[in-house]
């Protein structure tokens, strides 16, 4: 068998391309423009990479994009009061600092003074707790991308026996979280989550009906380590000299795999897709419209 390819890059247009419409009918009947404010601390090459993207995604959509770019020096306390300000401006939806910081800025400070109701990201501790309990108002954009990927890609997660391996706060935690709620679409699975304290991952991972993997390594899952018509999103993104590859040892699994998402082009441009959904979100609820997640 080899396996169908879950396509981000064209499941992330078409989720840009309704939001799009979105975006002209909210100004049509609404009169209101969604905001983000990105904010780059310094100079990191690749951080820049992002927010450029970022950047140019608000604007092929129609969403206001205010980029702030300030200096590696700018103290903690200056970046705080930017904050604020974000915070109160009424045309800003969207808050969102670009990590890393530099070392003598306190990271976890400054994403809890972002406002709960302008954490794009989703990364407040207000909004993981949310999250937790089954009531969000906003969902972090990787593992909402996963969550998209299968639900438009017909994959039922019902009842399902998924497999995360990490346990990060960005992606490990919250796609689990979000996979065993109840009453949502794309979720009701049984969850098991490996880390590098699980003995004998391979013995978690055969069982997996949906692998999710997002160690950060290469090979971290091979074929040996996958049952026949699993399906496998790759979060993984490692910068080789052949290339960019994912954290699954693509060609032999994708030769056991009923689907698998392909890197790059799999769940890299659903992030950003879906960071996109949560500023327009952000704008209805401002504004009392009523927001179904
Ligand atoms: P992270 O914070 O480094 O967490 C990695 C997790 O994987 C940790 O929980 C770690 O376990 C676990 N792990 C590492 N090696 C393992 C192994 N051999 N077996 C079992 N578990 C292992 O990484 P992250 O932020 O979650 O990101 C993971 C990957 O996804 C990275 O490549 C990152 O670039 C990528 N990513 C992509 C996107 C996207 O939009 N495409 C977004 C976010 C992240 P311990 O906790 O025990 O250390």
């Amino acid at each position: 068998m080899s396996a169908m390819l879950i396509k981000g890059s064209e499941i992330s247009k078409k989720i840009k391309e309704e939001l799009k419409q979105e975006i002209v009918n909210l100004k049509e009947n609404n009169n209101i423009i969604p905001g983000l404010a990105t904010i780059l601390v310094g100079e990191d090459e690749a951080s820049k990479v992002y927010v450029g993207a970022k950047e140019k995604t608000c604007k092929e959509l129609g969403i206001r994009s205010e980029r702030i770019d300030i200096s590696a020096n700018t103290t903690e306390d200056d970046l705080l009061v930017l904050i604020e300000k974000l915070n109160k401006d009424p045309n800003i939806h969207g808050i969102l600092v670009q990590l890393p910081l530099p070392k003598h800025i306190n990271e976890t400070k400054v994403l809890y003074a972002i406002d709960p109701k302008k954490d794009v990201d989703a990364f407040h501790p207000v909004n993981v707790g949310k999250l937790m309990l089954g009531v969000p108002d906003f969902l972090p954009c990787t593992p909402h991308g996963i969550q998209e990927l299968l639900v438009r890609s017909g994959i039922e997660t019902d009842g399902a026996e998924v497999v995360v391996v990490g346990r990060s706060n960005i992606v490990g935690k919250p796609i689990a979280n979000m996979l065993i709620q109840r009453n949502r679409k794309g979720a009701n699975a049984t969850v098991t989550i490996c880390h590098t304290g699980t003995k004998d991952i391979a013995s978690h991972t055969r069982r997996a009906d949906i692998l999710i993997v997002a160690a950060g390594k290469p090979k971290t899952v091979t074929a040996d380590m996958v049952k026949e018509g699993v399906v496998v999103i790759d979060v993984g993104v490692n910068r080789l000299e052949t290339g960019l590859v994912g954290d699954v040892d693509f060609e032999p699994v994708k030769e056991k795999a009923k689907a698998i998402t392909p890197v790059p082009g799999g769940v890299g441009p659903m992030t950003i897709a879906m960071l996109m959904v949560n500023t327009v979100h952000s704008a209805k609820m401002h504004a009392g419209i009523k927001v179904k997640l």
